[in-house]
């Protein structure tokens, strides 16, 4: 597909997403479907929008937001190589998304996932994981103090865990962890798409 027409049909999956009775259940302010290349090697994936997301419909854009995007700019991966979402496409009253919501988000997610095409999808905290991945190969809970830094495949897809943008936030010695896993990144961003 052309980006042209991969940019076409994310629009498509935003008005879906825009006139989704399901996914306002519970929920307030603007849709927030995600932004970025349409034929991005990377798509980052948090929880749900927040309330400064809510407001304008752009994702990551608050405090955590502001974080990851300096990060990957220390990096030097740029906007052109990245399309940013959250598997939740809403913000919920109840502030953390039940298990419903992320199995709903998760149909819009996987549409968009499907159209971009990227080279690898960065799990970013326990929502995205759980949206995804559920649990791993043993069927057991995936931890992500425990397995941050791990690049894996599922269903021709790869991934990176790693933890939630705002998790540093709280613990600030986290930011180096965040920062070493997304430094796994490059070896994606060199290589010509296939
Ligand atoms: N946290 C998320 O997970 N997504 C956003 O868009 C903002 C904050």
């Amino acid at each position: 597909m052309t980006i042209k027409n991969k940019e076409k049909e994310l629009n498509k999956v935003a008005k879906e997403i825009e006139s989704c009775k399901i996914c306002k259940v519970g929920k307030i302010g603007k849709a927030v479907p995600g932004e970025g290349n349409a034929d991005a090697k990377i798509v980052f994936l948090g929880e749900a929008p927040g309330k400064k997301e809510a407001e304008s419909g752009k994702p990551f854009i608050g405090r955590a937001g502001k974080l990851l995007r300096s990060m990957l700019k220390e990096l030097h991966i740029k906007d052109e190589d990245v399309f940013i979402t959250s598997p939740v496409k809403y913000l919920p009253t109840y502030v953390t998304p039940t298990d419903a919501d992320i199995e709903h988000g998760k149909k819009h997610l996987f549409k968009q996932l499907k159209i971009i095409e990227p080279e690898i999808i960065v799990l970013m905290g326990n929502t995205a994981v759980k949206a995804v991945l559920g649990t791993n190969s043993l069927g057991q809970k995936i931890y992500i103090a425990k397995e941050h830094g791990n690049i894996i495949k599922k269903d021709n897809l790869t991934y990176l865990i790693t933890y939630h943008p705002a998790a540093p936030l709280y613990l600030p010695r986290l930011r180096e962890e965040l920062k070493k896993d997304f430094s796994k990144l490059k070896q994606f961003i060199k290589k010509p798409k296939v």
